[in-house]
């Protein structure tokens, strides 16, 4: 059990290992690689099939086939991806011409010109006229080949079971490339699309979120306030802006970085003493904006009032100092009739009533 996880594990890195070339869409490569392992096995079995059918020269060019493909699967590992699928469609243009010439039309072999259209699309996302045309000059060709060969006498002449069997194959084949290739691709643009999302959900989240406290911002402050309010969801909204009592003294005694500690600590308070549908956010400065949806002004007084305990019974220890601080809080209740503006303003200045009335108190 563990040699064949070995080997499968082998076959896996020898299939997805990075080309030497930067910047190439690793996916072409691995879907090329795919496709000449896939089209190398059919080609060893349509051998052993026709081998007594074929003569000398059927035979060398079988030959300078699989050697072809074993050199260009070689050649994966430095080639540019968009120059090994032109090697990759002209070959099989080969493969398909000789096919067409030795064993007839009604082998299937034209079909194959099907998986170098839709390797075409998927290889490098530029040039689309190009594409285009070359989409056009492969239909040409199909339509030519019709002609060509439909009614030509093949140049070995095969037992029509034989036929069969090379239809049935071929199908098999062309079937296999085209769900390789599209199975790949597919796989990719999903994991492309949930990256982006995720990307988004993470930027989204920066943008709203102050970077020191870990705290909801301004910004998400605001848009949280509307979309309570518009939800309809609450008879009550209260709201309350706090300031950390003489914090420039913190910061002029213990350094920035020891205010910057305060903030965090603060901010930890807050988090885990408020839980939705309530949010703390940090307004600006040492200023928090605090948020209350679905309670009245009485019932955010209770919470504000453990709040402010914990934070005056809170000890921050920097450099072997114990810091202590107290803050002062602006509550007020939000009047569905105001907008949310003027409820802030309110807060604020009930905040700064406090503040100049000895501060460490709740203005309600
Ligand atoms: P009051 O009680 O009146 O609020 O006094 P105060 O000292 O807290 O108020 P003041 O507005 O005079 O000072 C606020 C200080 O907060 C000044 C500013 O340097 C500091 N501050 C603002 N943002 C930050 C921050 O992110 N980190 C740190 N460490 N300090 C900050
Ligand atoms: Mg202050
Ligand atoms: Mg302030």
């Amino acid at each position: 059990m563990q040699g064949f996880s070995e080997f499968s594990n082998k076959i896996k890195s020898f299939i997805t290992k990075d080309t030497t070339v930067s910047n190439e869409s690793v996916k072409v490569i691995i879907v090329i690689r795919i496709l000449l392992l896939s089209v190398f096995l059919y080609f060893i079995l349509n051998l052993a099939l026709c081998w007594n059918v074929l003569d000398s020269n059927g035979r060398g060019l079988c030959v300078l086939f699989v050697g072809g493909i074993a050199v260009l699967f070689w050649m994966s590992y430095s080639l540019r991806a968009k120059t090994q699928a032109w090697v990759f469609s002209i070959g099989m243009l080969f493969f398909i011409w000789s096919n067409l010439k030795w064993f007839g039309w009604w082998i299937g072999v034209q079909h194959y010109l099907i998986v170098i259209l839709i390797l075409t699309f998927f290889v490098g996302y530029d040039q689309y006229h190009i594409k285009m045309i070359f989409a056009a000059l492969i239909t040409y060709m199909r339509i030519g080949l019709y002609y060509l060969f439909n009614d030509a006498t093949p140049l070995y002449e095969i037992p029509s079971h034989m036929k069969d069997l090379l239809q049935i194959l071929n199908t098999i084949a062309i079937f296999w490339c085209l769900s390789v290739i599209s199975y790949v691709f597919s796989k990719s643009s999903r994991e492309m699309e949930s990256k982006l999302v995720k990307y988004n959900e993470q930027l989204e989240k920066e943008a709203l979120t102050d970077n020191l406290t870990m705290l909801a911002n301004r910004r998400k402050a605001k848009l949280y306030s509307a979309d309570v309010l518009a939800s309809g969801q609450h008879n009550n909204f209260s709201f309350c802006m706090c300031d950390i009592d003489f914090f420039k003294r913190v910061n002029d005694t213990w350094g920035h970085e020891c205010g910057d500690l305060v903030l965090k600590r603060i901010a930890e308070i807050f988090k885990q003493e408020m839980k939705a549908p309530t949010l703390p956010c940090r307004w600006g400065g040492e200023e928090f904006l605090l948020l209350f949806p679905g309670c009245n002004g009485d019932e955010a007084y209770e919470q504000l009032v453990k709040i402010r305990d914990e934070i005056k019974a809170m000890v921050v220890e920097y450099e072997g100092n114990e810091i202590r601080i107290t803050m002062t809080f602006g509550l007020t209740e939000h009047g569905f009739n105001s907008d949310i503006e003027a409820t802030i303003q309110e807060a604020d200045e009930k905040l700064y009533y406090g503040k100049n009335h000895g501060r460490d108190q709740i203005v309600f």
